[in-house]
């Protein structure tokens, strides 16, 4: 599994639709100071279910949406697709290909996708458990995180190796099999 490419339109500094091409193997993103690399990480955060804005350095959810420059005028959504090719079938879907798409309004209205079809932040959750990837994944490794690992408590540092160990579905199930 590898991240094949992120489609990005009126997300933060990208008021236009853009597409990120990825090949399995290393991507460096340059530019100069302020230019949107760290957006392109906060893209795929989002994209993944992200719920807190200060992760995404900002100070509400609204903020992701392009808010404007001198010369263009503010966005009404904010749009991030990100596309991973699942050939080994590391994802539990049978496609060969899943897009989770993520959209959000001015109006606070919001929508996920995989594979085009709308689902609930539930079901993109549960989609990475056990893939390193999504929010409580070892994927994005941010600023500061590993600082936070090596200082963090026992029980933090064991989310971790349950992520990596592939349990985190079954502690879940677990958990939600015991409320009921
Ligand atoms: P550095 O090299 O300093 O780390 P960077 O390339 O990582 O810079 P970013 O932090 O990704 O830069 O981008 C910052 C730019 O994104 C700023 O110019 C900021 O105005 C712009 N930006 C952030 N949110 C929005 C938004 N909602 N609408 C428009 N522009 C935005
Ligand atoms: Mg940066």
């Amino acid at each position: 599994m590898y991240l094949k490419s992120l489609e990005v339109q009126g997300f933060k500094s990208f008021a236009n639709k853009i597409v990120f091409k990825f090949h399995n193997g290393i991507t460096g993103i340059v530019g100069p100071n302020g230019s949107g690399k760290s957006n392109v990480g906060d893209a795929v955060r989002w994209v993944l279910g992200e719920q807190s804005a200060k992760q995404l350095r900002g100070a509400s959810m609204q903020d992701v949406i392009f808010s404007g420059t001198e010369n263009r005028k503010p966005l009404g959504f904010a749009s991030v697709a990100i596309t991973l090719d699942n050939s080994d079938h590391q994802l539990p879907v049978e496609y060969q290909e899943v897009t989770v798409t993520r959209r959000v309004y001015r109006s606070g209205e919001s929508e996920y996708l995989i594979n085009g079809a709308a689902c609930r932040l539930k079901d993109v959750n549960e989609l990475f458990y056990d893939t390193g990837i999504g929010k409580e994944g070892y994927s994005i490794i941010g600023q500061g995180q590993i600082e936070k690992i090596l200082s963090g408590k026992p029980e933090e540092r064991r989310e971790l190796f349950d992520e990596a160990a592939g349990i985190v579905k079954f502690k879940r199930r677990k958990a939600t099999a015991q409320k009921k």
